[in-house]
């Protein structure tokens, strides 16, 4: 690991899910809330499935969203009306229509908002950094329903420190890894890519999205991810810093 000249950082750009928010509180709400949904729409059409075995279907399909590499993942599978259409295939419940479907992603995401507050660390580290002078942005990916992930980053009860914010995929081609959303969020905050350190708690489509534009990048170790997913190859680059608070970075940046 080299270490930066502090001098050097002017921009620091954020992840958003399981950096600043508690994004896994707000998936488990949100599936749960779903396969209620589910559940019990299949009920009145003559289908008996319990709520507990819809969810453990509905948990095997969010995983294997998650295995092939994100970059190349085909933007529908980020749109959760995909998710229980291809749960009703399985079921072989083929009678029940689109904007019912459309209507459990909606509810889906409002469960999941309400339920991913920021980590404690989160909005006093924003504070410290932005009392300092640096320059703050976001860089997220889409959710896959237009205009979702915009409403969860206004949402943000601090949304107010950043100078603006970047939904790869909706606001650019494709999503994180590409280097599209890292250039364009140095581009709008005026400054070149090594002048930014980019924070997320992906070592894929984090790190490597951001290192490949030359930021320095900062892994926040939220979860376990020492064991790759199967049929993926471990992460090709390592982050410049790993932390396991944000509470860490403003240390870091001042060297
Ligand atoms: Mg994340």
């Amino acid at each position: 690991m080299r270490s930066i000249r502090p001098s050097e950082i002017r921009g620091v750009i954020f992840d958003l899910d399981n950096t600043l928010l508690q994004s896994r509180l707000g998936a488990a709400r949100g599936l749960k809330v779903a396969s209620s949904m589910i559940a019990r729409q299949l009920r009145k059409q003559g289908y008996n499935y319990s709520e507990s075995q819809i969810l453990r279907k509905v948990h095997l399909i969010e995983r294997e969203r998650r295995a092939p590499a994100t970059g190349l993942v085909p933007r529908k599978l980020y749109n959760r009306d995909t998710w229980w259409k291809s749960l009703l295939k399985q079921l072989h419940a083929t009678k029940l229509h689109s904007p019912w479907i459309h209507k459990t992603t909606l509810r889906y995401w409002d469960a999941y908002r309400r339920a991913s507050p920021p980590f404690p660390d989160a909005e006093a580290t924003v504070r410290k950094l932005k009392k300092t002078g640096y320059r703050l942005a976001i860089v997220s990916d889409s959710d896959g329903t237009p205009g979702m992930k915009r409403l969860r980053l206004e949402s943000l009860p601090f949304r107010n420190l950043f100078e603006t914010t970047v939904v790869a995929g909706d606001d650019t081609p494709r999503v994180k890894p590409s280097k599209a959303p890292f250039l364009l969020a140095a581009k709008r905050l005026g400054l070149s890519p090594q002048c930014c350190v980019y924070i997320g708690d992906n070592p894929e489509t984090d790190v490597e999205g951001a290192k490949a534009t030359g930021m320095t990048t900062i892994l926040v170790k939220r979860r376990a991810y020492a064991v790759p997913l199967k049929g993926r190859d471990p992460p090709r680059a390592s982050p410049t810093f790993q932390v396991r608070s944000l509470k860490e970075i403003p240390a870091i940046l001042a060297g």
